[in-house]
C-alpha cells in the first residue's frame, strides 16, 4: 500500500471533535487535528492551536529568473529580508496559498501590483480539482498497448491508451470517473498516480495486453525494463524522403521498416525523382501509394514499432522480370536508425546478410543523429470552471467570460497554461514548467493545484471582484495570510514570462472584457 493510501486508511473524517483537536475547514473532509499533527492531506497542521498551511507561500522573482535561487523562509511576524527587491517583477503564486472552502469566501490572496504603469490584480488560490487528469506523451516507436486498453497503477484502472501521435504513444489518465466513479481503491490509486506524475516523480504503469512503462515527466520512458533513448526521425516514408539522396549510388535498395508506414526507396516518389532503378522487391503488407506500405507486421517492441526481429520476414519473392538480380544490394533500417542490416541477393535471388559496409555507416548515423531524445511529457488537465470561481468574483460566469475573452490570464504556479476553447475554464499545463512539489491532494479524492488569475485592476472591479480584499505584494510578504505559513522567494524559471502585459494590453485594445 502506498504512503498516500495508508493516510487515506488511517484518516477518519467522521471522528468527533475532541477538546484539544481543532477543525481544518480547507476542504470538505474537515479533519480534526491534534496539536503538533497534520491533517489527512499533510498540507495543514495544528501548530499551537491554530490551523497552519505547512508549506511556505512561494513568490517568484522574475528579476532573478534563475529557477534555483531560494531566499530563506520568513515566518509569521518576521520581517521580510528584502532579498526580493521591489522590481515590479515579483509574482505571488498559489503554491502554499491555501484554499478557502467553501468557495463563496474570497480567495486566500488577492494581490495588486503596478507593472510598467499598468495596475494588475492577481487572484491566488490552491484549487481542489475533482475533475482533472493528465495526458501523457511517451516518445517511443514501441507498441505499448492497443488503443483504449486499460492503464493500471498498483493494479487499479486509472486511465487508457489513446490515439498515438507522430513518434509518440499517448495515455489519458485520471478524470472524474476513475477518481470518484469506481471503487475506493481505484480512486486512491488514481489520485496517487496523478499526484506523483504532476510532481515529476516516476510512476510504474501497466497496460492491459501491452507493456509496463515507468513514466517520469521530463525523463526518458523505461519500457519493459529498457530505457528508451530516442524517438523516431519520422515514419518510414518520411525517412526515405529525408535521406534518399544520402543512399544514392551507395546501395540498390533501401527499406525503412515501420509499423505504420514502411518505405521502399526504389518505388517511393523520392527515389523516382532521383532516378532509382526498379529492384523487383516485394513487400508483404498493404500497399498505400508507391513505396509506402501499411501493416507489414503486428505492432510490438521490435524494428520500427513492429513485432519483428528479422526484417526479412516482411519481404516476399524477388522478381527478376522487374529488376531483381544476383548481387543486388539491400539496406534495411528502422525509423530510429537503431536497427540496421545489409544484404545481397545470391544466385537464387535470396537475400544473404553481409557485414555492414563502411560506406553506409554515415547514412545510418545520420538517421540516429536526427532523432530527438525520447522523453515523457505530462500535461495536467483540470476544470477550473466550477465553484473556485466564486473565490475570485461574486458573479462566477464573469470570470469564465473574462478568461475566454483573454482579459484574464491564467497561470498554474506561475506557468502559462493553454485554456481550451468552448465553455468553462478547462486548462492544460506542462508540469515541468510548474515549480517542483506544487501539487497536492485531498482524500475526497481530488488533486490540489495552484492557480492564479491575473487581470487589470479596473477589469477585476468591473467583473465583480472582491475589491476590499486587494492587498499589496509588500503587505503579503510582511504579514502573510490566514494560514500563517512562512513566505519564500525563488527565482522564476526563465521559460515562464511575467508579466503577461502584452496579452492584457492586446485584450484591452480589442475592447474585450
Ligand atoms: S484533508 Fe487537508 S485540507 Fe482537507 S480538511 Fe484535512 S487537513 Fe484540511
Amino acid at each position: 500500500m502506498s504512503e498516500l493510501a495508508e493516510r487515506f486508511e488511517t484518516h477518519d473524517p467522521g471522528e468527533k471533535q475532541v477538546a484539544e483537536k481543532i477543525r481544518c475547514d480547507a476542504c470538505p473532509v474537515m479533519c480534526y487535528i491534534s496539536d503538533g499533527r497534520t491533517g489527512a492531506c499533510d498540507r495543514y497542521g495544528n501548530v499551537g492551536g491554530r490551523i497552519v498551511r505547512m508549506d511556505p507561500l512561494t513568490i517568484l522573482d522574475h528579476a532573478a529568473e534563475t529557477g534555483a535561487v531560494v531566499v530563506p523562509f520568513v515566518a509569521e511576524g518576521e520581517e521580510w529580508d528584502g532579498e526580493l527587491v521591489n522590481t515590479g517583477r515579483r509574482f505571488v503564486t498559489a503554491i502554499g496559498a491555501g484554499t478557502t472552502y467553501p468557495d463563496y469566501k474570497p480567495a486566500p490572496f488577492i494581490v495588486s501590483q503596478e507593472v510598467e504603469g499598468v495596475d494588475l490584480v492577481t487572484v491566488v488560490t490552491e484549487g481542489i480539482f475533482s475533475y482533472c487528469g493528465v495526458k501523457v506523451k511517451i516518445d517511443t516507436d514501441r507498441h505499448l498497448g492497443p488503443e483504449t486498453a486499460t492503464v493500471r497503477a498498483a493494479g487499479e484502472a486509472i486511465g487508457h491508451v489513446t490515439t498515438g501521435e507522430y513518434g509518440s504513444q499517448m495515455l489519458s489518465l485520471g478524470g472524474v470517473h476513475h477518481l470518484t466513479g469506481g471503487s475506493k481503491a481505484e480512486g486512491r490509486a488514481t489520485c496517487d498516480a496523478l499526484l506523483n506524475l504532476c510532481n515529476r516523480k516516476p510512476v510504474e504503469l501497466t497496460i492491459d495486453g501491452g507493456a509496463t512503462v515507468i513514466v517520469e515527466a521530463g525523463k526518458p520512458p523505461v519500457i519493459d525494463g529498457q530505457l528508451e533513448h530516442r524517438m523516431r526521425v519520422g515514419c518510414g516514408s518520411a525517412t526515405i524522403g529525408m535521406f534518399a539522396t544520402q543512399w544514392r549510388d551507395l546501395v540498390d535498395e533501401v527499406v525503412v521498416v515501420d509499423d505504420h508506414i514502411t518505405g521502399v526507396v526504389s518505388e517511393h516518389q523520392a527515389g523516382k525523382v532521383l532516378g532509382w532503378q526498379d529492384t523487383g522487391i516485394k513487400i508483404i503488407g498493404r500497399r498505400s501509394t508507391p513505396g509506402r506500405y501499411f501493416k507489414v507486421s503486428e505492432p510490438g517492441l521490435g524494428w520500427g514499432g513492429t513485432s519483428i526481429s528479422d526484417p526479412l520476414s516482411i519481404l516476399g519473392e524477388w522478381n527478376a522480370k522487374k529488376g531483381a538480380r544476383p548481387g543486388l544490394s539491400l539496406l534495411m533500417v528502422s525509423t530510429t536508425g537503431e536497427q540496421f542490416a545489409y544484404y545481397e541477393l545470391d544466385d537464387e535471388l535470396k537475400p544473404v546478410q553481409k557485414p555492414f559496409p563502411e560506406r553506409l555507416q554515415k547514412s545510418v548515423g545520420l538517421i540516429e543523429d536526427n532523432c530527438e531524445p525520447a522523453l515523457c511529457t505530462v500535461l495536467f488537465v483540470g476544470g477550473a470552471g466550477g465553484s473556485l470561481r466564486a473565490g475570485v468574483t461574486e458573479n462566477p460566469v464573469n470570470l469564465t467570460r473574462s478568461v475566454q475573452g483573454l482579459t484574464t490570464y491564467v497561470t498554474v504556479g506561475g506557468a502559462p497554461v493553454y485554456v481550451w476553447p468552448g465553455g468553462g475554464i478547462t486548462l492544460m499545463v506542462d508540469v515541468t514548467r510548474v515549480p517542483e512539489g506544487a501539487f497536492g491532494y485531498v482524500p475526497t479524492p481530488a488533486l490540489v493545484a495552484p492557480i492564479e488569475f491575473t487581470l487589470r485592476r479596473d477589469d477585476y472591479v468591473r467583473l465583480g471582484g472582491y475589491e476590499a480584499e486587494i492587498r499589496s505584494v509588500d503587505d503579503i510578504l510582511a504579514k502573510g495570510g490566514e494560514y500563517l505559513n512562512p513566505r519564500r522567494g525563488t527565482g522564476a524559471p526563465a521559460s515562464n514570462p511575467w508579466p503577461p502585459l502584452a496579452q492584457l494590453r492586446r485584450a484591452a485594445s480589442n475592447g474585450s472584457g
